[in-house]
């Protein structure tokens, strides 16, 4: 198979619209239209992982974090991402990398780090706002059904775990056409009213211009009606951190030391213990201090992240329960979730987690 429809399969579990702002997920070097020949998971790419590559043999590399941020000038070797993106170039290696808009997708990867800890009943810490929007059209009584599927498929009709939502009212439209129109209906020059469905649906603000492309292919007029509203509604299924509940409830101690060892931390930061039981938990990979408030107002019993300020510890010791847990090691197995989205969509492609702790932190 080709390395796009590799990364299509990618951009299908995670679009790369949800990522954040300052973000740059998506291929950041290589062709795609290349045959791949396998593909290495990583959580950063370094020198060494494109090493590993070139030996296996692989031309693509997968990663969470993106390899490049900013603009380059030239490219002469002088840091670490010049030389990784010189070797991978060199070697007709691609690089695709799947970051905040994994961070924020559906079973991504805070919902990772959920599944390890044991987390039922997950919800979206921080879901994602000004991201949806309301679709209406006006169609005629016997196209309801045929734009409704087009729009479904087209990707309106999600709320949740439903699909295929939308709600149909019938009324009347009127319409006169002018001349040098080619009306479905009615006669020119002549006042017409037709039998019309009013269907109303729901759409990521991503998916604006294909399903405005998909509505008026399946829409019989030549000048189909149709709104789209900005909806003031939170994406509740998308966003930062997650947030979810225990089993059973454990102490700090017993929590904090199952944590330290499902993540190979080396050392687990946390704020001190008050003898709390801990069965809210809320999570964030990577740097995700910025969502304490929310944790907090979630009623989290501990808040696990990559990284927090020393200020935060004070700031919220008294709240929550704060652990640092390292970003490496809180993000680690965002590979899996790779593995798990290509291993049964490309059966014959030789998929491989890289061997190499790219954690540029070490321990004492
Ligand atoms: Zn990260």
């Amino acid at each position: 198979m080709k390395i796009k429809e590799i990364v299509n399969a990618l951009e299908m579990f995670a679009p790369l619209p949800l990522q954040d702002g300052f973000d740059n997920a998506g291929l950041q070097i290589g062709l795609t239209d290349a045959e791949a020949t396998g593909a290495l998971l990583c959580l950063d790419v370094t020198e060494a992982v494109v090493d590993e590559a070139v030996t296996l043999g692989f031309n693509l590399i997968i990663s969470h974090h993106p390899l490049i941020f900013r603009g380059y000038k030239s490219l002469t070797g002088k840091d670490y991402v010049e030389r990784c993106i010189m070797k991978a170039i060199k070697n007709d290696i691609a690089v695709f990398s799947m970051h905040t808009n994994l961070d924020n997708a559906p079973q991504g990867v805070n919902y990772k780090i959920a599944e390890k800890i044991g987390l039922k009943n997950l919800r979206i810490l921080e879901p994602k706002e000004n991201s949806l929007l309301k679709m209406v059209t006006f169609v005629p009584s016997d196209y309801a059904e045929k734009v409704r599927m087009a729009l479904f498929d087209a990707g309106c009709g999600c709320i949740g775990n439903y699909d295929s939502c939308s709600y149909t009212l019938a009324g009347t439209g009127t319409f006169r056409a002018q001349k040098g129109t080619n009306p479905f209906c009615g006669k020119i020059g002549e006042f017409h009213y037709e039998d019309e469905i009013r269907i109303e649906t729901i759409l990521p603000s991503f998916k604006k211009k294909a399903v405005e492309k998909a509505l008026i292919k399946a829409h019989p007029y030549e000048e189909p009606a149709y709104d789209f509203y900005a909806l003031e509604n939170n994406w509740m299924q998308v966003g930062a951190g997650v947030v979810g509940e225990l089993k059973e409830p454990e102490t700090e101690t017993d929590f904090l030391k199952r944590i330290k060892k499902t993540f190979e931390v080396g050392c687990v930061k946390h704020t001190s213990l008050n003898g709390r039981l801990i069965q809210t938990v809320a999570l964030c990979g990577g740097a995700g201090a910025f969502l304490l408030p929310k944790a907090v107002a979630a009623h989290a019993d501990v808040f696990i992240t990559g990284e927090v300020k020393y200020h935060d510890y004070f700031y919220y010791e008294h709240d929550i329960l704060v652990a640092e847990i390292g970003h490496y090691e809180s993000e680690q197995y965002t590979k899996e979730i790779f593995f798990s989205i290509l291993k049964d969509l490309f059966p014959t492609l030789d998929i491989q987690m890289t061997r190499i702790n790219t954690n540029p932190i070490k321990y004492l």
